[in-house]
């Protein structure tokens, strides 16, 4: 059984990679300055560390003793990068750095949360790691920087790592109430007490949701694979979904009818976003990803 260091295990993501590993009999120490993340989150038998990722000698001591990082913490926000730029570059990428630098000396493997973000308006879709990333956000430049500087920590000091490209995650626990929400728990949320949903446009922009269950499976997949090579990896479904579908769905689950409101389409949101899971898959070997109208029923449970 190994002890494992989990940056943001107190956030959505996090709590379920937390369950995941204390179910499998190891020891999960979490790193989180409970900002987006919850004390709620934090898993019976976890134990947690209170600390801000980018202050160096606070990753370091967090780091004694354990095995591996899955490092999950972020300000997982495209809006907030906007707005406060520095800020959240020095946690999103500088924060990163230091999981490497601490992880370095000993080459502990560190599994890290990168994103589609990256990717930006690349194409042709399905997107694969191959195709050329144009990040149209500062979280997705500071993803990719991760990506980057996995590589380059892999070459200087031989660090072994896997960075995964989250599409879009869903599930229990993630808050439809924090104005970063993703789609899919404001419309449970909403639909779920009978009030109308936002769409903006048409309605036929498509994403690729995938299920934390899902995600699970590939993070734990993942640190069996970090390697100095610094692979990095799809995580989605390669499934599109229109979000139009989307609450169509999660308005028959919910028994309700659906009080669809169009408003004027976002300047800037990507139109398509579809994922390849072909090398996850072959590296990973990953199982058919859960059925959205199963994972939909199981957010809908916990609301
Ligand atoms: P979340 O906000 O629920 O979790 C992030 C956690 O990190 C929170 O517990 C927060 O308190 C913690 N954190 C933030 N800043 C920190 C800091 N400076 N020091 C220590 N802890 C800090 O988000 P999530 O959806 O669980 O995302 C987890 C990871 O997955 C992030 O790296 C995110 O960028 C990535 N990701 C998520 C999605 C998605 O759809 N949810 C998609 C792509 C990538």
């Amino acid at each position: 059984m190994a002890t494992y260091l989990l940056t943001g295990g107190c956030g959505f993501i996090g709590s379920h990679l937390a369950e995941a590993l204390l179910a499998r009999g190891h020891a999960v120490r979490v790193l989180d300055d409970l900002s987006t993340g919850k004390m709620e989150n934090l898993r019976p038998g976890a134990t947690l560390v209170r600390g801000d990722v980018s202050d160096a000698a606070a990753v370091r001591a967090a780091m004694e003793g354990v095995d591996g990082c899955f490092h999950l913490a972020a300000i997982a926000s495209v809006e907030r990068g906007v707005r406060e730029l520095l800020a959240t570059h020095r946690v999103n990428l500088s924060g990163t750095l230091a999981v490497f630098d601490a992880a370095a000396p000993r080459r502990l493997p560190v599994v890290y949360a990168s994103s589609a973000a990256a990717y930006g308006d690349a194409g042709p879709l399905p997107l694969e790691e191959t195709t050329y990333p144009r990040p149209l956000s500062a979280y997705g430049a500071d993803k990719l920087g991760c990506e980057q500087h996995a590589r380059a920590a892999g070459q200087v000091h031989g660090l072994p790592s896997c960075g995964l490209r989250f599409f879009n995650v869903f599930g229990p626990r993630q808050d439809p109430k924090s104005p970063y929400s993703g789609v899919i728990s404001i419309f449970c949320d909403r639909l779920s007490r009978g009030e109308g949903v936002d769409v903006y446009g048409d309605g036929e922009q498509t994403r690729d949701f995938i299920f934390v269950a899902d995600v699970v499976a590939a993070l734990l997949a993942a640190m069996d694979k970090a390697s100095p090579e610094a692979p990095v990896m799809n995580v989605c479904t390669g499934e599109p979904t229109s979000v139009r579908t989307l609450a169509e769905t999660i308005a028959s689950l919910c028994g309700v009818a659906l009080d669809l409101r169009s408003k004027p389409a976002r300047l800037g949101e990507i139109r398509h976003s579809l994922g390849s899971r072909a090398r996850a898959k072959a590296a990973l070997g990953l199982g058919t990803p859960v059925p959205l109208r199963d994972g939909l029923a199981a957010t809908l449970d916990w609301m």
